[in-house]
């Protein structure tokens, strides 16, 4: 299925994949867990950007442009204080460039962030982000949550189609590497246990990413990305770029327990 990027103010069709992330703060030391998918279990159907009751109509957005990159923000219903949204705005234009550069040159250019009432952190598709407002009243810390919905945007996967452990797993590598703010909000990659998976997504996955690229192959989520966004990802290509299926790569990486991963790398160059 195609995905089409959603204008502002229009209401989801009910078949469009949209990218609904369970929360972004999650982290070893967090009060606050990612839903992600149960292991093994087929991904949940996304809600929709916004519940019942329906919203009013929709606020007029504000748009900020520096170098060839515009955000517009829109306000719907609950109100966000302004020094979060002028740290997710930073975020944006901090971060978001480099993620472009590096996964995805066809990336759209201008990005509209929604606040409104999702039940949902956070959600992306096109060139769209909803964020829970509540979530972001609740979590002052939490604005590295755009890192990883941008970075939603950036993979611009067929989301109905491709792992959502990696989707996810992989917005929240970017998280790792390019978020601000992340040690503030007590957010980290997960540690695995003999009872996880690779299959949890999120921050399970993202460190798992991170031993793969640092054991196995320097480009291996730059390679995953691009076979992702192009339709050519198959299981298969674990073995091509590390000799090994995924599975026994897990175990090994579940074995390794004195590895750690390695400081953030988004912001060296
Ligand atoms: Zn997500």
């Amino acid at each position: 299925m195609k995905k089409r990027a959603l204008s502002m103010g229009l209401v989801l069709a009910p078949l469009l994949a949209v990218t609904a992330c369970g929360g972004a703060g999650a982290g070893t030391s967090s009060n606050y867990q990612y839903v992600g998918p149960a292991q093994g279990a087929p991904p949940p159907d996304p809600p929709p950007p916004s519940s019942a009751p329906p919203p009013p109509p929709a606020a007029t957005p504000t748009c900020e442009t520096r170098d060839v990159y515009t955000l517009c923000t829109r306000q719907d219903l609950t109100i966000v204080p302004a020094t979060m949204r002028n740290h997710m705005t930073e975020v944006f234009f901090d971060v978001y460039p480099r993620l472009v550069q590096r996964f995805n040159r066809g990336a759209p250019m201008m990005v509209t962030f929604v606040f409104n009432d999702n039940n949902t952190p956070g959600a992306a598709l096109g060139n769209t982000v909803w964020y829970q407002a509540q979530w972001l009243n609740d979590h002052a810390e939490d604005y590295d949550i755009v890192v990883h919905e941008v970075m939603h945007l950036v993979e611009a996967y067929d989301f109905g189609l491709v792992p959502s452990w990696l989707t996810e797993g992989i917005a929240d590598y970017a998280r790792y590497h390019y978020g601000v703010n992340n040690a503030a909000n007590h957010w980290s990659m997960t540690p695995p246990s003999p009872t996880t998976s690779y299959t949890l997504g999120y921050g399970t996955a993202a460190r798992f990413l991170v031993w793969v690229e640092d054991k196995y192959d320097a480009h291996a989520v730059e390679e995953l990305n691009a076979a992702l966004r192009g339709g050519s990802y198959a299981p298969a290509m674990w073995m091509t770029m590390t000799g090994k299926d995924v599975n026994a790569l897990w175990a090994e990486y579940l074995a390794d327990t004195t590895w750690a991963p390695g400081p953030p790398q988004g912001h060296s160059n």
